[in-house]
């Protein structure tokens, strides 16, 4: 499972923006590895450096030295939509009659190809098979027409699916968040100007300070002197659908969105999946670093109470925690297991296992998800070979049945295990002795939302969108898109 993209956008008075927007990227590099982009604009003229690649790798000092200008943007990107390659690339920049224009884009577009058609049959060339060039195209051509922020909202009134979005126009920095807040985004205030990020970690990393969360359908514009920044509520809908997964897997724990702390929320999940389906073992373990968190709040809370809820006697201590599985960082994306012997044994490349803490010994260990199944088999496999009793597997969100449209790389619905077998029949193919799986309610509960104000697509096969062939749990249709004409500009 990964995840798309993260987004950027810095207005600083007088210093070059290139540096601050580096670093942020830096510290949204978990958000995606396959290529990074910095925009700026000097007042004069738009800067653009883009390629694939890690942040470290894509830029060198001289690059930063070339992007002049103290407003820009930036991107790190996962393909999610389009092909793999520098064409799509983020930022996406393009000049046009009313000035410049930078893009960056994370999320989905359910309609972009709708939208693309349009604009392709009024002579509009797209370079990509992107949707963010959709959005670029469709707010260009509104541009000519309306001021920013009409062109802004005649765009969102247009496009259906995610996105948080940083958008450079010259000069003036603007950040949106789709009118149901899938995708998070939030303003910071720094020492000389105001920066927009898709996590505050990327605030901190610049020593600044988090303001707020732009809200669902909110339009910010920095102000272009860095003194500030002017909000327009551009849509109003009655619910907001945020991505759960942001807390559970794909946002950096010391981030806070949508006003909770990504590690409080996994830890307090752990919390819950003790209390939902707790198992009395020798020892208790996350899979790292992505069931650190849960397996904290899950010893934590199994030392307060025994499974069944009651207050434990002072001598006993619960559950002992421990981390029984090493990872090795070193082993990246790209690396290569051409036969299928090799790939089953990819685990142990990447976990290796400390057997004094696992042999003789009953197991529970917990991640935060189960996609195809096949590392789950193979880390049981792994844990029995070394000389587990017991092997109880615990995950910290639902059952993932269903893929995702908004721009998570997933899987098919016939590679996801969850899709046709219930927890039992999971249980078996994996082969552990028990499995268990965290509620959505508990999700809901320990994000303080209502369900109908989270996405869960995922985990019930029902979606905040208006998505060709899937059900929707919500009255949400595509906008109509109103048959655009000639301008007499074209
Ligand atoms: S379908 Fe799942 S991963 Fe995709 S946006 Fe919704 S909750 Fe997030």
């Amino acid at each position: 499972m990964t995840e798309k993209c993260g987004v950027v956008g810095v207005a600083l008075d007088g210093r070059d923006a290139a540096r601050p927007l580096y670093y942020a990227l830096y510290a949204l590099q978990h958000r995606g590895q396959e290529s990074a982009g910095i925009v700026t604009h000097d007042g004069f003229q738009q800067h653009s450096h883009v390629d694939r690649g890690l942040v470290g790798d894509v830029f060198d000092e001289g690059d930063l030295e070339g992007l002049t200008g103290s407003a820009g943007i930036g991107h790190v990107r996962y393909p999610t939509a389009g092909s793999l390659d520098t064409s799509c690339a983020q930022p996406f920049s393009v000049s046009f009659k009313s000035g410049s224009l930078g893009l960056s884009h994370n999320g989905n577009l359910v309609n972009a190809d709708e939208i693309r058609d349009e604009l392709a049959a009024l002579g509009h060339a797209f370079t990509s098979d992107g949707d963010t060039e959709v959005i670029a195209h469709d707010l260009a051509r509104n541009l000519l027409e309306e001021d920013l922020i009409r062109a802004v909202k005649r765009t969102m009134g247009r496009i259906h699916g995610s996105y948080a979005l940083t958008i450079s126009h010259d000069e003036t920095v603007l950040g949106v968040r789709d009118p149901q807040g899938n995708r998070p985004l939030c303003i910071g205030k720094l020492e000389d100007g105001y920066i927009l990020a898709s996590e505050s970690a990327a605030i901190d990393t610049l020593d600044g300070e988090l303001v707020r969360d732009v809200r669902p359908g909110e339009l910010v514009v920095l102000d272009a002197d860095g003194g500030g920044f002017d909000s327009y509520q551009l849509v109003d809908e009655d619910n907001t659908a945020h991505c759960f997964f942001e807390h559970v897997y794909f946002a950096r724990p010391d981030s806070v969105i949508d006003d909770t702390l990504v590690y409080e929320a996994r830890r307090e999940l752990g919390r819950k999946l003790w209390t939902e389906s707790g198992v009395e073992t020798d020892v208790v373990m996350p899979v790292p670093d992505s069931g650190r968190a849960f397996a904290s709040g899950y010893a934590e809370a199994a030392g307060e109470t025994t499974p069944d809820g009651e207050a434990r006697p002072e001598d006993d201590d619960g559950v002992e925690f421990a981390e029984g599985l090493m990872k090795n960082r070193y082993v990246g994306r790209t690396f290569i297991m051409p036969t299928q012997d090799e790939r089953e044994r990819a685990v142990r490349l990447k976990l290796n296992p400390i057997k004094s803490t696992i042999e003789g010994k009953t197991v529970t260990v917990i991640d935060d998800s189960i996609v195809r199944g096949t590392t789950s088999t193979q880390l049981v496999q792994l844990l029995k070979d070394c000389g587990a009793e017991e092997v109880h597997v615990r995950i910290g969100a639902p059952p993932i049945v269903a893929p995702c449209y908004m721009g998570i790389d997933m899987a098919t619905r016939e590679e996801l295990i969850a899709a046709d077998k219930d927890t039992d029949e999971i249980r078996e193919a994996i082969d552990a002795d028990s499995l268990a799986y965290l509620s959505t309610d508990s999700v809901a509960d320990v994000l303080e939302a209502e369900r109908d104000d989270l996405c869960l697509g995922c985990v019930t096969g029902e979606y905040p969108y208006d998505i060709e062939d899937e059900e929707s749990d919500r009255d949400v249709v595509r906008p109509e898109l109103e048959g655009r004409t000639m301008h007499a500009d074209d």
